[in-house]
């Protein structure tokens, strides 16, 4: 066991296996995790990346394109590695696309300045280098974006397509992604400055397997995946008054320290009416409130159900609480949590529709206040469901961003070219040492064309030069787009993507790049493991990964 005093900091004891990496050792030692991360996520970026199949310690097989998914479920427990990983979580929460963009490019970053380093430029030099390229990139891209409207539905549509491309959804993704564009209109809003504001708290995605995913559709309101609790219960209503009721139609338990002691039949037989009684009760003061149609949050009872159908009375029991609470908007109507006090005006109002096959009821708000739609998701099976409403969730994120933020830029390498040439003549005003590193920075922003080209099966480097050439000769739009192969205005070909996300995809790498470079010493409690010998940067499996235990499992491209 050793032990050591730093200066003015606590004592800190480390084990038999601990280790301590100091320096350039340490930086090494990062750098190597960091790229390995990278490195794993790069072959699935773009269109025509791969597919990655992850096996879970449980055996749990996941088949995704998502670069996000994919980190999550490799099981990290390196901590530079795991900042990588946060880059992505941070992408992905504030911009919904672009994660693995944002990860391959902090990696490339990483890499780029290990170079730097290597000719004994300073980390400090670098960091502030990188920090002025990652400002001066930002501003670039809102120079070259191109703006956008609610209205511009053929754009968004574009949008949401390219968001859609290389995943599962892409089978159908134009009938997604228009889906996916309505969506967002039916729940936008413009705000008193003439900004727009998209509500997506006024959507909710339901998921139905069995049918085939071109049948899913947009509704107006709720759709509820439950069944009467009563066959003989009315199912279809023209205007309802509806009652959404957050207290069990069951008797209340009697105390539990209170034992009734039944002793002749004449009392079972008081105690059940007694029972009964309460039941009834519960059941009259729903039938006098006015209500047509209730919406339990929790259990109904036999008898009570049976009193209900008697009424007319639609019931359905176990709801669940969100959808309770998006019910609430779409048919203006409160949560009543006692029964005791319910009145006529705590309910809504709304139609009611019943689709036997699938066993579902739409709702539908009456109220002008009434708010909310449903995307209604179908796929065959669980898997191609779950992938669809991945990507829709995330085409949900990428339109809603971009209508707020009103501004597009052209995909493919495009804007990441058109940026990298914007910087190599910004570095020139910066001069010295961290001069090389906005150069750096330039450089990393490329590897975007060059691993959307290699992915598709081309010559990295002849795609890059054929890019930057048309960039000097001003086509701004110029990028490569990977279903003809060919160098064009990518915005024309449809390939349009968030400005907003590319600047969060450069800001969001830069700072874990920074990161990683800012610490010169690595205290371990555990032996780190260091072959550091940079042998492809650490690739899966490979040297430098001390700790990433998940790697091994994965079972490679599909
Ligand atoms: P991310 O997680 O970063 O969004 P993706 O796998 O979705 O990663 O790939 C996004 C990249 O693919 C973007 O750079 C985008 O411009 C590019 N892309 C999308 N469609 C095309 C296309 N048809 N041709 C070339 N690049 C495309
Ligand atoms: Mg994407």
């Amino acid at each position: 066991m050793s032990q050591r005093m730093q200066q003015g900091q606590p004592m800190i004891i480390m084990g038999e296996d601990a280790q301590r990496v100091k320096d350039k050792d340490a930086q090494e030692y990062n750098i190597q995790a960091a790229r390995a991360v990278s490195e794993a996520v790069r072959s699935t970026l773009g269109p025509k990346g791969m597919d990655k199949m992850l096996v879970d310690s449980m055996g749990d097989v996941t088949i995704t394109n998502d670069g996000v998914t994919i980190l999550q479920e490799m099981d990290i427990d390196n901590p530079t590695a795991e900042m990588i990983v946060e880059v992505a979580e941070t992408q992905e929460d504030e911009a919904g696309d672009g994660t693995t963009t944002a990860v391959a490019i902090a990696g490339e970053l990483l890499k780029n300045a290990e170079d730097l380093l290597e000719q004994d430029i300073h980390p400090t030099a670098i960091i502030k280098g990188f920090h002025l390229a990652s400002q001066e990139a930002r501003s670039a891209v809102n120079e070259v974006a191109e703006s956008v409207e609610p209205s511009d539905s053929e754009v968004l549509q574009k949008v949401a397509e390219t968001s859609m491309t290389g995943k599962s959804s892409e089978l159908n993704k134009e009938l997604l992604a228009r889906l996916v564009v309505d969506t967002v209109e039916a729940v936008t809003v413009e705000a008193d400055d003439g900004s727009y504001v998209v509500d997506l708290a006024n959507v909710n995605i339901e998921t139905q397997t069995g049918r085939s995913t071109s049948e899913s559709e947009l509704l107006e309101g709720a759709v509820i995946d439950k069944d009467p609790v009563q066959d003989d219960m009315p199912t279809a209503f023209d205007a309802a008054d509806v009652l959404l009721l957050d207290e069990p139609i069951e008797i209340e338990e009697t105390d539990v320290d209170t034992q009734v002691n039944v002793e002749s039949p004449d009392q079972l037989q008081q105690f059940l009416d007694q029972e009964e009684k309460q039941l009834r009760e519960k059941v009259q003061k729903i039938v006098d409130s006015g209500a047509d149609v209730v919406f339990c949050q929790k259990g109904i009872d036999d008898m009570a159900q049976h009193y209900l159908a008697k009424e007319g009375i639609l019931a359905v029991r176990r709801t669940k609480k969100s959808d309770l609470a998006f019910l609430r908007d779409v048919v203006g109507a409160g949560v009543v949590s006692d029964l005791d006090t319910v009145t006529a005006a705590d309910l809504g109002t709304a139609s009611i529709g019943r689709d036997d096959d699938d066993e579902l009821f739409y709702v539908e708000g009456l109220d002008d206040e009434s708010h909310g739609v449903t995307l209604l998701l179908r796929g065959s099976t669980d898997h191609v469901v779950d992938e669809i409403e991945r990507g829709v969730q995330d085409a949900l994120d990428v339109v809603s961003t971009t209508v707020s933020d009103g501004r597009v830029v052209s995909g493919g390498g495009a804007i990441e070219v058109e940026v990298a040439r914007r910087l190599r003549s910004y570095a020139g005003s910066v001069g010295g040492r961290e001069q090389l590193a906005v150069e750096a920075f330039a450089d990393a922003l490329e590897l975007v064309p060059r691993v959307l080209a290699e992915n598709a099966g081309l010559d990295s480097i002849d795609t890059l030069v054929e890019i930057r050439e048309a960039h000097e000769d001003d086509e701004t739009h110029a990028g490569l787009n990977v279903f003809t192969s060919k160098v064009e205005n990518t915005f024309d070909a449809g390939v349009v993507e968030p400005a907003h996300a590319k600047e969060q995809a450069l800001s969001s790498a830069t700072e874990a790049a920074n990161l990683v470079l800012k610490i010169d010493d690595i205290i371990a409690a555990d032996e780190l493991s260091t072959s550091g010998d940079g042998d492809e940067g650490g690739a899966p499996g490979g040297g430098g990964m001390g700790g990433m235990g998940g790697m091994g499992g994965m079972g490679g491209a599909m």
